[in-house]
C-alpha cells in the first residue's frame, strides 16, 4: 500500500522539481502568501489516488539539518511510502545517510532515487549510492524529464489504495481541523445526539467511521474521524497521524468542513489542510467556529486574515457559526450542499465552447519559441471534482498562468459556488489526420480494386 508517498531529501536535490512533475502541479491548489511556512506540499499523482507530499521548503534560518531531520520525522508519522530524493551531481552526503537511517527504522517502503544524473558522465560516480545497502535505486533526471514516468508507475504499480466510489452517495461531508476548534461540538450537534464514546475495534484498522442525519429532507452523511470519535484529553493528544487521517476521511467525502477557531484566526495548518483537500479533488468549506464569543472587531480581523491566506483559492466559502450554541449550522449546510450541487453538476458542451473561443478571444495564448499552443474544444470531463478537458495542439507549452487564466475565466462565467475547477490539456493528435489516413487506405482499396478490373 503507498497511498500517502513522501518526497524527503537535503535541499536542492529536486524534490520540487520532481513533485511537479509527477503532479503536473495545479497552482490553483497550491497556497502562497508572504510569511508562509511553505515547509509542506500536497499533489496528487496523476492518474492515481495516491497523495504526494513534497516535504521540500526549509525555513532561510535556523539549523538546516535539524529542520531536515524534522520534516523528515513528520514524513514518517504521515506517509506509508518514501521516496529519499539524492542527488548525484553532489554525491553521496553524511546527511543523506542520516536521513536513511531515519526513514529505514519506520520499517516501511523506501524508494531511493537519484536525481541529476545527467550531470556525471561515468557509472563509477553514482555507485557511490550502493553504500547505502538498497537493492534497488532508480536514476532519474527531473530536469531532463527522464526516468519520471518510470517513478510514477513504479508507485501507481504498489499502490492498493482505491478512493471509494462515492459518485452515488449522498452527499458526504468531513469535518477537519485543529485540535480543539470545535469538531466533536459540531459532529454532536449535526447528529443531534451525544455520540457514544467507541472504543477502537480488535483487528479493524479504518480510520474512520460513517453516520447519517437528515437536513430538510435530504439525507448527509458524515464521516468522522477516528480523532473525534475516541476523545481524548487535550494532553493525551498528539497530533501524529493528524494529517493521515484526515487525509482518509476527505478521500471518503465529497467535501469537507475545514474548522477553525475564529478566536485563534487562520493559521498554517489550516491552510496546509485547505491545501490538501483542493489537491485531493474536494471543496473545501470554512467554517469559522466560537462566534460567541467573538466581538464584531475580531470577526472582521479574522475575515480580513482570512481574506489574505484564501487568496490561492478565493472562491472558497465561509460562514461563522457557534457549534456550542447552535449558530449558523443551517447557513454551514445549506453553502455545503449548494457546493456539492455545484461540483456534481452538468456542464453544457456548447456552451463550455463558447467561453473557450471568448477566453481565448480575450486572451491568446502567447507563443512558445516557434510554437503558439492551439485550443480547440472543450468538454466536461468528470464531475467532483468538476473537470474541463481542452483539447488542442502543443498544449505542454502553455503556461501555468494561462491556465489560471481559464480557469478563472470559467469560474465567472460558470455557477460553481465553492467548488474547485480542475483544467486539465489534452493534446489531441489530430483526429481528423487519422480521418484522412482512414480515408486514403479507403481509397487505396478503391484503387486496388479498379486497377484489379482494368487489368483483367
Ligand atoms: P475538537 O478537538 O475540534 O473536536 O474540539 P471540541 O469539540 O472538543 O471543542 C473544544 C473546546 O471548544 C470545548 O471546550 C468546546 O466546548 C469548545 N467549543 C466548541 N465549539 C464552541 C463554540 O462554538 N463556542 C465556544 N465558545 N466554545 C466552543
Amino acid at each position: 500500500m503507498s497511498s500517502i508517498v513522501a518526497l524527503i531529501g537535503r535541499p536542492n536535490v529536486g524534490k520540487s522539481t520532481i513533485f511537479n512533475l509527477l503532479t503536473r502541479s495545479n497552482s490553483s491548489v497550491v497556497a502562497d502568501y508572504p510569511g508562509l511556512t511553505r515547509d509542506r506540499k500536497y499533489g496528487k499523482l496523476r492518474d492515481s489516488s495516491i497523495v504526494l507530499i513534497d516535504t521540500g521548503g526549509i525555513g532561510a534560518t535556523g539549523n538546516l539539518s535539524q529542520q531536515i531531520l524534522e520534516q523528515t520525522e513528520f514524513a514518517i508519522d504521515e506517509a506509508d511510502t518514501f521516496l529519499l530524493i539524492l542527488d548525484a551531481k553532489e554525491g553521496l552526503q553524511p546527511l543523506d545517510n542520516e536521513i536513511s537511517n531515519k526513514l529505514r527504522k519506520a520499517n516501511k517502503k523506501i524508494i531511493p532515487v537519484v536525481n541529476k544524473i545527467d550531470s556525471v558522465s561515468d557509472n563509477s560516480e553514482v555507485n557511490e549510492f550502493s553504500i547505502l545497502g538498497y537493492d534497488e535505486v532508480l536514476y532519474i533526471s527531473a530536469a531532463h524529464n527522464r526516468g519520471i514516468g518510470d517513478l510514477g508507475d513504479i508507485l501507481r504499480e504498489s499502490d492498493i489504495s482505491e478512493d471509494e466510489d462515492i459518485g452515488s452517495k449522498n452527499m458526504t461531508v468531513t469535518i477537519i481541523g485543529r485540535p480543539n476548534v470545535g469538531k466533536s461540538t459540531l459532529l454532536n450537534k449535526l447528529l443531534g445526539k451525544e455520540r457514544a464514546v467507541v472504543s477502537s475495534e480488535a483487528g479493524t484498522t479504518r480510520d474512520s467511521i460513517e453516520d447519517e442525519f437528515v437536513y430538510r429532507g435530504k439525507k448527509i452523511s458524515i464521516v468522522d474521524t477516528a480523532g473525534m470519535r475516541r476523545k481524548r484529553s487535550i494532553q493525551e493528544f498528539n497530533e501524529k497521524s493528524f494529517v493521515r487521517k484526515s487525509i482518509s476521511a476527505i478521500r471518503n467525502s465529497h467535501l469537507a468542513i475545514l474548522l477553525i477557531d475564529g478566536s485563534e484566526n487562520i493559521v498554517d495548518q489550516d491552510i496546509t489542510l485547505i491545501s490538501l483537500t483542493l489537491a485531493m479533488g474536494k471543496s473545501v468549506i470554512l467554517g469559522i467556529n466560537k462566534v460567541d464569543i467573538l466581538k464584531a472587531e475580531d470577526k472582521k480581523d479574522v475575515e480580513i486574515q482570512i481574506e489574505r491566506k484564501l487568496r490561492f483559492s478565493p472562491y472558497i466559502r465561509r460562514v461563522f457559526i457557534s457549534a456550542k450554541e447552535g449558530k449558523g449550522i443551517g447557513k454551514l449546510l445549506k453553502v455545503s450542499l449548494e457546493t456539492y450541487k455545484a461540483a456534481n453538476q452538468d456542464l453544457d458542451t456548447s456552451e463550455m465552447n463558447s467561453l473557450l473561443r471568448l477566453a481565448i478571444e480575450n486572451q491568446p495564448p502567447t507563443m512558445s519559441g516557434r510554437f503558439r499552443p492551439k485550443l480547440k474544444y472543450a468538454h466536461l470531463g468528470g464531475k467532483n471534482p468538476l473537470t474541463i478537458i481542452i483539447h488542442g495542439n502543443n498544449t505542454s507549452l502553455l503556461q501555468a498562468s494561462y491556465i489560471k487564466y481559464l480557469e478563472n475565466f470559467f469560474r465567472a462565467h460558470l455557477d460553481l459556488s465553492g467548488s474547485p475547477l480542475s483544467i486539465r490539456m489534452k493534446d489531441s493528435d489530430n483526429p481528423f489526420k487519422d480521418k484522412k489516413n482512414l480515408l486514403t487506405e479507403r481509397q487505396k482499396k478503391k484503387r486496388r480494386r479498379i486497377i484489379k478490373k482494368r487489368s483483367k
